[in-house]
Protein backbone atom coordinates (compact mmCIF):
# COMPACT_ATOMS: atom_id res chain seq x y z
CA UNK A 1 0.00 0.00 0.00
CA UNK A 2 1.39 3.60 -1.04
CA UNK A 3 1.45 5.73 2.47
CA UNK A 4 -0.91 8.03 0.82
CA UNK A 5 -3.37 5.63 1.10
CA UNK A 6 -2.82 4.36 4.29
CA UNK A 7 -6.45 4.75 5.65
CA UNK A 8 -6.66 7.44 8.62
CA UNK A 9 -9.01 6.57 11.35
CA UNK A 10 -9.03 8.86 15.02
CA UNK A 11 -8.25 6.97 18.20
CA UNK A 12 -11.56 7.87 20.28
CA UNK A 13 -10.59 8.89 23.39
CA UNK A 14 -13.44 6.48 26.00
CA UNK A 15 -12.84 3.37 23.61
CA UNK A 16 -9.27 3.52 24.26
CA UNK A 17 -10.03 4.08 28.14
CA UNK A 18 -12.13 1.18 27.80
CA UNK A 19 -9.91 -1.04 26.34
CA UNK A 20 -7.08 -0.06 28.82
CA UNK A 21 -9.50 -1.14 32.00
CA UNK A 22 -9.95 -4.23 30.02
CA UNK A 23 -6.94 -5.23 29.89
CA UNK A 24 -6.17 -3.84 34.16
CA UNK A 25 -9.02 -5.86 34.58
CA UNK A 26 -7.92 -9.23 32.44
CA UNK A 27 -4.48 -8.27 34.64
CA UNK A 28 -5.65 -8.12 37.84
CA UNK A 29 -8.31 -11.62 37.45
CA UNK A 30 -5.23 -13.64 36.05
CA UNK A 31 -5.48 -16.57 37.32
CA UNK A 32 -2.40 -18.00 35.46
CA UNK A 33 1.10 -16.39 33.90
CA UNK A 34 -0.47 -16.93 30.34
CA UNK A 35 -3.43 -15.11 31.07
CA UNK A 36 -1.50 -12.37 33.14
CA UNK A 37 0.92 -12.20 29.53
CA UNK A 38 -2.14 -12.17 27.58
CA UNK A 39 -3.21 -8.95 28.99
CA UNK A 40 -0.12 -7.56 28.01
CA UNK A 41 -1.10 -8.37 24.29
CA UNK A 42 -4.58 -6.96 24.64
CA UNK A 43 -2.59 -3.82 25.64
CA UNK A 44 0.07 -3.73 23.23
CA UNK A 45 -2.57 -4.09 20.45
CA UNK A 46 -4.31 -0.51 21.53
CA UNK A 47 -0.46 1.21 21.64
CA UNK A 48 0.35 -0.30 17.93
CA UNK A 49 -3.06 1.67 16.43
CA UNK A 50 -2.69 4.23 18.76
CA UNK A 51 1.16 5.08 17.65
CA UNK A 52 -0.18 4.26 13.75
CA UNK A 53 -2.53 6.71 14.09
CA UNK A 54 -0.73 9.40 15.62
CA UNK A 55 1.92 9.00 13.53
CA UNK A 56 0.04 9.19 10.21
CA UNK A 57 -1.50 12.37 11.86
CA UNK A 58 1.20 13.92 12.89
CA UNK A 59 2.95 13.17 9.75
CA UNK A 60 0.47 14.57 7.70
CA UNK A 61 0.22 17.77 9.49
CA UNK A 62 4.09 18.21 9.33
CA UNK A 63 3.28 18.03 5.41
CA UNK A 64 1.67 20.66 5.82
CA UNK A 65 1.32 22.95 8.74
CA UNK A 66 -1.61 24.52 7.25
CA UNK A 67 -4.10 21.61 6.67
CA UNK A 68 -6.73 22.34 9.23
CA UNK A 69 -7.94 19.00 9.48
CA UNK A 70 -4.49 17.26 11.04
CA UNK A 71 -3.77 20.36 12.41
CA UNK A 72 -7.30 19.94 14.38
CA UNK A 73 -6.01 16.37 14.49
CA UNK A 74 -2.66 16.66 16.12
CA UNK A 75 -4.19 19.29 18.91
CA UNK A 76 -6.59 16.53 19.95
CA UNK A 77 -3.84 13.89 20.09
CA UNK A 78 -1.83 16.29 22.36
CA UNK A 79 -4.95 16.77 24.59
CA UNK A 80 -5.68 13.41 24.68
CA UNK A 81 -2.30 11.35 24.51
CA UNK A 82 -1.45 12.53 28.00
CA UNK A 83 -4.78 11.45 29.93
CA UNK A 84 -4.32 7.98 27.60
CA UNK A 85 -0.76 7.69 29.21
CA UNK A 86 -1.99 7.90 32.29
CA UNK A 87 -4.19 5.57 32.13
CA UNK A 88 -2.48 3.29 30.62
CA UNK A 89 -0.36 3.52 33.92
CA UNK A 90 -3.08 1.86 35.49
CA UNK A 91 -2.01 -1.37 33.66
CA UNK A 92 1.39 -1.18 34.54
CA UNK A 93 0.75 -0.99 38.33
CA UNK A 94 -1.72 -3.67 38.11
CA UNK A 95 0.79 -5.55 35.55
CA UNK A 96 3.71 -5.33 38.44
CA UNK A 97 0.88 -5.80 41.26
CA UNK A 98 0.24 -9.26 39.98
CA UNK A 99 0.85 -12.50 42.22
CA UNK A 100 2.27 -13.96 38.62
CA UNK A 101 5.13 -11.30 37.89
CA UNK A 102 7.97 -13.27 38.70
CA UNK A 103 7.15 -16.42 36.47
CA UNK A 104 6.42 -13.31 33.63
CA UNK A 105 9.73 -11.95 34.78
CA UNK A 106 10.79 -15.35 33.33
CA UNK A 107 9.43 -15.32 29.84
CA UNK A 108 9.79 -11.55 29.33
CA UNK A 109 12.69 -9.32 28.26
CA UNK A 110 13.72 -7.67 31.55
CA UNK A 111 13.92 -4.36 30.03
CA UNK A 112 10.24 -4.24 29.39
CA UNK A 113 9.21 -4.49 33.45
CA UNK A 114 12.12 -1.93 33.55
CA UNK A 115 10.75 0.24 31.69
CA UNK A 116 7.14 -0.32 33.24
CA UNK A 117 8.58 0.61 36.32
CA UNK A 118 10.46 3.87 34.50
CA UNK A 119 7.18 5.04 33.22
CA UNK A 120 5.34 4.91 36.48
CA UNK A 121 8.18 7.23 37.99
CA UNK A 122 7.28 9.74 34.99
CA UNK A 123 3.28 10.39 34.98
CA UNK A 124 0.18 10.37 37.10
CA UNK A 125 -2.89 11.82 37.21
CA UNK A 126 -1.40 15.15 38.90
CA UNK A 127 0.29 16.28 35.89
CA UNK A 128 -2.45 15.76 33.19
CA UNK A 129 -3.21 19.24 32.75
CA UNK A 130 0.92 20.36 32.84
CA UNK A 131 1.11 17.69 30.38
CA UNK A 132 -1.21 19.03 27.99
CA UNK A 133 0.18 22.41 28.68
CA UNK A 134 3.80 21.29 27.64
CA UNK A 135 2.54 19.86 24.31
CA UNK A 136 0.31 23.16 23.25
CA UNK A 137 3.62 24.86 24.10
CA UNK A 138 5.24 22.99 21.70
CA UNK A 139 3.16 23.01 19.03
CA UNK A 140 2.89 26.72 19.65
CA UNK A 141 6.96 26.30 18.95
CA UNK A 142 7.07 23.69 15.75
CA UNK A 143 4.13 26.34 14.07
CA UNK A 144 6.01 29.48 14.83
CA UNK A 145 9.42 28.07 13.43
CA UNK A 146 7.64 26.23 10.08
CA UNK A 147 5.61 29.71 9.65
CA UNK A 148 8.71 32.21 10.21
CA UNK A 149 9.68 34.09 6.69
CA UNK A 150 12.85 35.02 6.28
CA UNK A 151 13.74 37.72 4.03
CA UNK A 152 16.88 37.20 2.02
CA UNK A 153 17.75 39.22 -0.46
CA UNK A 154 14.54 41.03 -1.29
CA UNK A 155 13.40 37.06 -1.35
CA UNK A 156 10.70 35.77 1.88
CA UNK A 157 12.30 32.24 2.81
CA UNK A 158 11.65 29.26 5.21
CA UNK A 159 14.53 28.44 7.42
CA UNK A 160 15.00 25.34 5.30
CA UNK A 161 15.99 27.06 2.62
CA UNK A 162 17.52 30.13 4.34
CA UNK A 163 20.06 27.12 5.83
CA UNK A 164 21.43 26.53 2.48
CA UNK A 165 22.86 30.19 2.47
CA UNK A 166 24.17 29.45 5.27
CA UNK A 167 26.31 26.61 4.51
CA UNK A 168 27.04 28.56 0.98
CA UNK A 169 30.93 28.29 -0.58
CA UNK A 170 30.77 32.09 -0.67
CA UNK A 171 31.64 33.34 2.96
CA UNK A 172 29.56 36.45 2.45
CA UNK A 173 26.64 34.52 1.25
CA UNK A 174 26.67 32.63 4.84
CA UNK A 175 27.93 35.67 7.02
CA UNK A 176 24.54 37.63 5.82
CA UNK A 177 22.37 34.47 6.10
CA UNK A 178 22.79 34.56 9.59
CA UNK A 179 23.13 37.95 10.12
CA UNK A 180 19.27 37.80 7.99
CA UNK A 181 18.74 34.94 10.80
CA UNK A 182 19.82 36.54 13.45
CA UNK A 183 17.80 40.03 13.22
CA UNK A 184 14.70 37.62 12.35
CA UNK A 185 14.78 35.72 15.61
CA UNK A 186 15.82 38.77 17.20
CA UNK A 187 12.23 40.74 16.03
CA UNK A 188 10.44 37.87 17.60
CA UNK A 189 12.57 37.40 20.64
CA UNK A 190 10.19 38.11 23.24
CA UNK A 191 7.75 35.46 21.72
CA UNK A 192 11.10 32.78 22.12
CA UNK A 193 12.44 34.17 25.26
CA UNK A 194 8.37 33.71 27.00
CA UNK A 195 7.93 30.62 25.29
CA UNK A 196 10.84 28.46 26.64
CA UNK A 197 10.37 30.02 29.81
CA UNK A 198 6.82 28.35 30.20
CA UNK A 199 8.01 25.19 29.06
CA UNK A 200 10.80 25.41 31.47
CA UNK A 201 8.54 26.10 34.51
CA UNK A 202 5.51 23.55 33.26
CA UNK A 203 8.40 21.26 32.90
CA UNK A 204 10.06 22.14 36.58
CA UNK A 205 6.52 22.00 38.36
CA UNK A 206 5.24 18.68 36.59
CA UNK A 207 8.82 17.15 37.90
CA UNK A 208 8.48 18.81 41.95
CA UNK A 209 4.89 17.30 41.58
CA UNK A 210 6.34 13.72 40.82
CA UNK A 211 8.49 14.40 43.65
CA UNK A 212 11.80 14.58 41.93
CA UNK A 213 14.13 17.30 42.94
CA UNK A 214 13.83 19.28 39.30
CA UNK A 215 13.38 18.04 36.19
CA UNK A 216 16.55 16.63 35.05
CA UNK A 217 16.20 13.26 36.81
CA UNK A 218 12.64 12.84 35.38
CA UNK A 219 14.15 14.06 31.79
CA UNK A 220 15.91 11.01 31.44
CA UNK A 221 13.38 9.00 32.71
CA UNK A 222 11.30 10.59 29.90
CA UNK A 223 13.90 9.37 27.88
CA UNK A 224 13.45 5.72 28.89
CA UNK A 225 16.92 5.66 29.72
CA UNK A 226 18.20 2.18 31.21
CA UNK A 227 21.50 2.18 30.56
CA UNK A 228 23.15 5.52 31.89
CA UNK A 229 22.54 8.72 34.18
CA UNK A 230 23.59 11.70 34.87
CA UNK A 231 26.93 10.72 36.19
CA UNK A 232 27.39 8.54 33.67
CA UNK A 233 27.29 11.79 30.91
CA UNK A 234 29.56 13.57 33.09
CA UNK A 235 32.40 11.14 31.60
CA UNK A 236 31.30 10.96 28.84
CA UNK A 237 31.79 15.15 28.76
CA UNK A 238 35.01 14.67 30.07
CA UNK A 239 35.81 12.31 27.51
CA UNK A 240 34.58 14.86 25.05
CA UNK A 241 36.63 17.71 26.66
CA UNK A 242 39.95 16.31 27.06
CA UNK A 243 40.27 14.04 23.63
CA UNK A 244 38.48 15.77 21.21
CA UNK A 245 37.67 19.21 22.05
CA UNK A 246 41.96 19.62 21.39
CA UNK A 247 42.30 17.64 18.61
CA UNK A 248 39.24 19.34 16.84
CA UNK A 249 40.77 22.72 17.47
CA UNK A 250 44.13 21.85 16.11
CA UNK A 251 42.13 20.48 12.85
CA UNK A 252 39.88 23.69 12.76
CA UNK A 253 42.97 25.95 12.67
CA UNK A 254 44.54 23.97 10.07
CA UNK A 255 41.32 24.78 7.71
CA UNK A 256 41.00 28.36 8.81
CA UNK A 257 45.04 29.00 7.44
CA UNK A 258 44.04 26.65 4.11
CA UNK A 259 41.18 29.04 3.85
CA UNK A 260 42.76 32.38 4.28
CA UNK A 261 40.21 33.16 7.05
CA UNK A 262 41.74 35.66 9.71
CA UNK A 263 39.04 34.53 12.83
CA UNK A 264 36.72 31.32 12.30
CA UNK A 265 32.86 32.14 13.27
CA UNK A 266 30.28 30.43 13.30
CA UNK A 267 28.92 30.55 10.17
CA UNK A 268 32.42 28.79 9.16
CA UNK A 269 31.96 26.03 11.28
CA UNK A 270 30.92 23.55 8.43
CA UNK A 271 33.30 24.76 5.45
CA UNK A 272 36.54 23.18 4.12
CA UNK A 273 36.77 23.66 1.49
CA UNK A 274 36.44 27.49 -1.93
CA UNK A 275 33.74 25.29 -3.11
CA UNK A 276 31.55 22.62 -1.03
CA UNK A 277 30.62 19.45 -2.98
CA UNK A 278 27.60 19.43 -3.99
CA UNK A 279 24.92 16.10 -5.35
CA UNK A 280 25.15 15.94 -9.07
CA UNK A 281 21.96 14.56 -9.00
CA UNK A 282 18.37 16.21 -8.39
CA UNK A 283 16.25 14.93 -5.89
CA UNK A 284 14.73 11.68 -8.32
CA UNK A 285 18.49 10.65 -9.04
CA UNK A 286 18.89 10.73 -5.16
CA UNK A 287 16.63 8.34 -4.50
CA UNK A 288 17.24 6.20 -8.20
CA UNK A 289 21.07 6.32 -7.13
CA UNK A 290 19.94 5.32 -3.06
CA UNK A 291 18.07 2.50 -4.38
CA UNK A 292 21.03 1.07 -6.85
CA UNK A 293 23.05 1.37 -3.53
CA UNK A 294 21.24 -0.38 -1.24
CA UNK A 295 20.70 -3.21 -3.40
CA UNK A 296 24.13 -3.86 -3.96
CA UNK A 297 24.70 -3.29 -0.44
CA UNK A 298 22.71 -6.76 1.01
CA UNK A 299 19.88 -8.39 0.00
CA UNK A 300 17.89 -6.94 3.20
CA UNK A 301 18.63 -3.38 2.21
CA UNK A 302 17.96 -3.90 -1.27
CA UNK A 303 14.66 -5.65 -0.54
CA UNK A 304 13.89 -2.57 2.20
CA UNK A 305 14.17 0.25 -0.34
CA UNK A 306 12.50 -1.31 -3.14
CA UNK A 307 9.70 -1.43 -0.74
CA UNK A 308 10.45 2.29 0.29
CA UNK A 309 9.81 3.30 -3.74
CA UNK A 310 7.14 1.16 -4.12
CA UNK A 311 5.08 2.67 -1.44
CA UNK A 312 6.20 6.08 -2.05
CA UNK A 313 7.28 6.56 1.34
CA UNK A 314 9.36 9.78 1.07
CA UNK A 315 8.36 13.32 0.74
CA UNK A 316 11.68 14.85 0.38
CA UNK A 317 11.33 18.75 -1.19
CA UNK A 318 10.62 21.76 0.27
CA UNK A 319 7.01 23.60 0.12
CA UNK A 320 5.79 26.57 1.97
CA UNK A 321 4.10 25.42 5.39
CA UNK A 322 5.94 22.30 5.21
CA UNK A 323 7.40 21.84 8.68
CA UNK A 324 11.45 22.49 8.22
CA UNK A 325 13.12 19.62 10.02
CA UNK A 326 13.89 16.00 8.56
CA UNK A 327 12.69 12.81 10.38
CA UNK A 328 11.65 9.19 9.77
CA UNK A 329 8.61 7.48 11.33
CA UNK A 330 6.95 4.46 11.11
CA UNK A 331 3.66 2.89 11.64
CA UNK A 332 3.44 -0.34 13.48
CA UNK A 333 0.05 -1.73 11.65
CA UNK A 334 1.71 -1.83 8.47
CA UNK A 335 5.23 -1.99 8.90
CA UNK A 336 5.73 0.44 7.41
CA UNK A 337 8.62 3.39 8.07
CA UNK A 338 8.57 6.98 6.56
CA UNK A 339 10.99 9.66 5.36
CA UNK A 340 10.59 13.27 5.61
CA UNK A 341 12.87 15.68 4.36
CA UNK A 342 13.20 19.23 2.59
CA UNK A 343 16.28 19.03 0.10
CA UNK A 344 17.65 21.77 -0.56
CA UNK A 345 20.68 20.74 -3.17
CA UNK A 346 23.20 20.11 -0.62
CA UNK A 347 25.57 17.38 1.30
CA UNK A 348 22.32 17.62 3.55
CA UNK A 349 20.04 15.75 0.58
CA UNK A 350 22.52 13.24 1.09
CA UNK A 351 22.38 12.64 4.30
CA UNK A 352 18.77 11.71 4.35
CA UNK A 353 19.22 8.56 1.84
CA UNK A 354 21.57 7.43 4.40
CA UNK A 355 20.64 8.64 7.69
CA UNK A 356 17.13 8.48 7.49
CA UNK A 357 16.96 5.64 5.83
CA UNK A 358 18.71 3.85 8.42
CA UNK A 359 16.34 4.71 10.86
CA UNK A 360 13.76 2.92 8.30
CA UNK A 361 16.36 0.13 7.96
CA UNK A 362 16.28 -0.61 11.50
CA UNK A 363 12.50 -0.72 12.11
CA UNK A 364 12.09 -2.97 9.05
CA UNK A 365 15.06 -5.02 9.76
CA UNK A 366 13.50 -5.43 13.56
CA UNK A 367 10.00 -5.92 12.37
CA UNK A 368 9.16 -9.31 12.33
CA UNK A 369 10.08 -9.28 16.29
CA UNK A 370 6.91 -7.41 17.20
CA UNK A 371 8.65 -5.79 20.21
CA UNK A 372 5.74 -2.69 20.69
CA UNK A 373 7.60 -2.05 24.17
CA UNK A 374 11.54 -2.36 23.02
CA UNK A 375 11.12 -1.10 19.07
CA UNK A 376 13.60 0.32 18.29
CA UNK A 377 15.45 0.83 21.47
CA UNK A 378 16.64 4.16 23.25
CA UNK A 379 16.77 7.21 21.10
CA UNK A 380 20.72 6.48 21.59
CA UNK A 381 20.81 2.88 19.85
CA UNK A 382 18.33 3.69 16.99
CA UNK A 383 20.79 7.01 16.11
CA UNK A 384 23.62 4.23 16.32
CA UNK A 385 21.43 2.45 13.66
CA UNK A 386 21.14 5.38 11.66
CA UNK A 387 24.67 7.10 11.64
CA UNK A 388 26.69 3.70 11.36
CA UNK A 389 24.59 3.58 8.16
CA UNK A 390 25.43 6.90 6.82
CA UNK A 391 30.04 5.62 7.05
CA UNK A 392 28.67 2.56 5.42
CA UNK A 393 27.53 4.31 2.72
CA UNK A 394 30.59 5.84 2.10
CA UNK A 395 31.79 3.60 -0.55
CA UNK A 396 28.72 4.33 -2.92
CA UNK A 397 29.42 8.44 -2.52
CA UNK A 398 31.00 8.79 -5.87
CA UNK A 399 27.47 7.81 -7.57
CA UNK A 400 25.98 11.22 -5.65
CA UNK A 401 29.18 13.21 -5.92
CA UNK A 402 30.86 12.37 -8.68
CA UNK A 403 34.52 13.51 -8.43
CA UNK A 404 34.23 15.15 -5.28
CA UNK A 405 33.11 11.93 -3.48
CA UNK A 406 36.12 11.80 -1.23
CA UNK A 407 35.27 15.83 -0.33
CA UNK A 408 32.09 14.76 1.04
CA UNK A 409 33.43 11.91 3.10
CA UNK A 410 35.80 14.41 4.53
CA UNK A 411 33.22 16.97 5.18
CA UNK A 412 31.21 14.07 6.26
CA UNK A 413 33.73 13.11 8.70
CA UNK A 414 34.81 16.34 9.63
CA UNK A 415 31.22 17.80 10.29
CA UNK A 416 30.89 14.07 12.16
CA UNK A 417 33.29 14.61 15.01
CA UNK A 418 32.56 18.62 15.50
CA UNK A 419 28.91 17.40 16.05
CA UNK A 420 30.25 15.58 19.06
CA UNK A 421 31.09 19.12 21.46
CA UNK A 422 28.26 21.24 19.78
CA UNK A 423 26.02 18.16 21.22
CA UNK A 424 27.31 18.72 24.32
CA UNK A 425 27.11 21.65 24.71
CA UNK A 426 23.64 21.58 23.90
CA UNK A 427 22.64 19.12 26.96
CA UNK A 428 25.18 20.45 29.38
CA UNK A 429 22.70 23.76 28.48
CA UNK A 430 19.57 22.04 29.43
CA UNK A 431 20.82 20.66 32.59
CA UNK A 432 22.09 23.65 33.60
CA UNK A 433 18.77 25.37 33.25
CA UNK A 434 16.65 22.85 34.46
CA UNK A 435 18.58 23.03 38.00
CA UNK A 436 18.18 26.65 37.73
CA UNK A 437 14.67 27.09 36.63
CA UNK A 438 14.57 30.87 37.53
CA UNK A 439 17.07 31.94 35.49
CA UNK A 440 16.05 35.19 33.46
CA UNK A 441 16.57 35.25 29.40
CA UNK A 442 19.54 37.19 29.72
CA UNK A 443 21.12 34.57 32.00
CA UNK A 444 20.52 31.63 29.79
CA UNK A 445 22.04 33.61 26.96
CA UNK A 446 25.53 34.01 29.30
CA UNK A 447 25.41 30.19 29.90
CA UNK A 448 24.86 29.37 26.72
CA UNK A 449 27.96 31.64 25.35
CA UNK A 450 30.32 30.57 28.29
CA UNK A 451 29.78 26.49 26.97
CA UNK A 452 30.68 27.89 23.46
CA UNK A 453 33.49 29.01 24.80
CA UNK A 454 34.50 26.00 26.82
CA UNK A 455 33.62 23.38 23.85
CA UNK A 456 33.98 25.34 20.62
CA UNK A 457 36.97 27.69 21.53
CA UNK A 458 38.38 27.82 17.96
CA UNK A 459 35.12 29.72 16.75
CA UNK A 460 32.42 32.23 18.35
CA UNK A 461 29.54 34.26 17.03
CA UNK A 462 30.94 37.69 17.89
CA UNK A 463 29.77 40.25 15.08
CA UNK A 464 26.45 38.45 14.11
CA UNK A 465 23.45 40.03 14.70
CA UNK A 466 21.56 38.60 18.08
CA UNK A 467 23.39 35.03 17.78
CA UNK A 468 26.23 36.99 19.70
CA UNK A 469 24.39 37.08 22.61
CA UNK A 470 24.33 33.70 22.84
CA UNK A 471 20.93 32.84 21.28
CA UNK A 472 22.09 29.84 19.21
CA UNK A 473 19.85 27.30 20.96
CA UNK A 474 16.46 29.55 19.75
CA UNK A 475 16.17 27.33 16.67
CA UNK A 476 17.66 24.04 17.94
CA UNK A 477 14.13 22.89 18.28
CA UNK A 478 14.79 19.64 20.28
CA UNK A 479 15.61 21.93 22.90
CA UNK A 480 11.61 22.97 22.74
CA UNK A 481 10.57 19.81 22.07
CA UNK A 482 12.23 17.16 23.37
CA UNK A 483 14.11 18.01 26.54
CA UNK A 484 17.59 15.27 26.87
CA UNK A 485 17.24 13.78 23.84
CA UNK A 486 20.31 15.60 21.82
CA UNK A 487 22.94 13.60 23.28
CA UNK A 488 21.59 10.88 22.57
CA UNK A 489 23.25 12.25 18.97
CA UNK A 490 26.66 12.61 20.60
CA UNK A 491 26.80 9.11 21.90
CA UNK A 492 25.65 7.26 18.68
CA UNK A 493 28.14 9.27 16.64
CA UNK A 494 30.84 7.96 19.67
CA UNK A 495 29.33 4.33 18.41
CA UNK A 496 28.97 4.81 14.55
CA UNK A 497 32.63 6.48 14.30
CA UNK A 498 33.98 3.20 15.66
CA UNK A 499 31.63 1.36 12.89
CA UNK A 500 33.80 3.62 10.10
CA UNK A 501 37.15 2.90 11.87
CA UNK A 502 35.96 -0.90 11.41
CA UNK A 503 34.77 -0.33 7.75
CA UNK A 504 37.92 0.95 6.61
CA UNK A 505 39.88 -2.41 7.98
CA UNK A 506 36.96 -4.93 7.19
CA UNK A 507 33.98 -3.18 5.06
CA UNK A 508 32.26 -6.92 4.85
CA UNK A 509 32.93 -7.39 9.07
CA UNK A 510 31.57 -3.75 9.96
CA UNK A 511 28.30 -4.25 7.63
CA UNK A 512 27.74 -7.54 9.23
CA UNK A 513 28.15 -6.10 12.70
CA UNK A 514 25.71 -3.34 11.66
CA UNK A 515 23.16 -5.69 10.50
CA UNK A 516 22.99 -7.89 13.44
CA UNK A 517 23.40 -4.96 16.37
CA UNK A 518 20.26 -3.44 13.92
CA UNK A 519 18.38 -6.73 14.13
CA UNK A 520 18.88 -6.87 17.70
CA UNK A 521 16.83 -3.41 18.32
CA UNK A 522 16.19 -2.84 21.72
CA UNK A 523 16.45 -6.19 23.19
CA UNK A 524 19.02 -4.86 24.95
CA UNK A 525 20.18 -1.61 26.62
CA UNK A 526 22.77 0.38 24.88
CA UNK A 527 26.00 -0.30 26.50
CA UNK A 528 25.34 -4.18 26.14
CA UNK A 529 24.32 -3.58 22.40
CA UNK A 530 27.80 -1.60 21.93
CA UNK A 531 29.56 -5.27 23.78
CA UNK A 532 28.05 -7.13 21.66
CA UNK A 533 29.67 -5.32 19.10
CA UNK A 534 32.66 -5.36 20.52
CA UNK A 535 33.07 -1.58 20.59
CA UNK A 536 34.23 0.71 22.86
CA UNK A 537 31.56 2.24 25.39
CA UNK A 538 31.52 5.90 25.43
CA UNK A 539 31.16 6.25 29.04
CA UNK A 540 34.32 4.16 30.11
CA UNK A 541 37.46 6.57 30.79
CA UNK A 542 39.70 7.30 27.60
CA UNK A 543 36.90 6.00 25.09
CA UNK A 544 36.93 8.73 22.58
CA UNK A 545 40.93 8.47 22.26
CA UNK A 546 41.43 6.18 19.97
CA UNK A 547 38.72 7.65 17.80
CA UNK A 548 40.21 10.81 17.78
CA UNK A 549 43.33 9.71 16.86
CA UNK A 550 41.42 7.38 13.89
CA UNK A 551 39.78 10.21 12.54
CA UNK A 552 42.71 12.52 12.70
CA UNK A 553 44.23 9.97 10.44
CA UNK A 554 41.34 9.22 8.32
CA UNK A 555 41.09 13.00 7.25
CA UNK A 556 44.34 13.48 6.46
CA UNK A 557 44.45 10.71 4.27
CA UNK A 558 40.76 11.93 2.66
CA UNK A 559 42.71 15.65 2.13
CA UNK A 560 46.11 13.65 0.38
CA UNK A 561 43.71 11.62 -2.58
ZN1 LIG B 1 18.35 10.25 13.41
Amino acid sequence: MKVSQIPYKRIDKDDAERRINEAVALAKNAVSVDELLASREHINKLVDEFSTMFSLANMRFTLNTKDEFYQAERAYYDEITPIIGVKSLEFKKAFLGSPFLDDAKKQLNPLVIKMFEIELKTADERIVADLQEENRLTMQYVKFVSELLFDFKGEKITLGALKKHMTDSDRQVRKAAYNVLGATLQENSNFLDDIFDKMVKVRDTMAKKMGFENFIEMGYYRMSRTAFDENTIKTFRKNVKEQLVPVIAKLKNEIKERLGIDELKLYDNETYFENDPTPILDAQGILAAGQEMYRDMSKETGDFMDMMMQNDAFDVLPREGKWTGGYCTAFPLYNQPFIFANFNGTTADVDVITHEAGHAFAFYAHSPYQLTELEIGGMETAETHSMSMEFLCWKYMDKFFGERAKDYCYKHLFDSITFIPYGVIVDLFQHIIYENPQMTPKERKDVWLALEKEYRPHMNAQNITYLEEGTRWQYQNHIFELPFYYIDYCLAQSVALQVLMLSQKDYSKAFSTYLEHTKRGGLYDFNTLVKMMELKSPFEEGALEEVARGVEELLAKLAKE
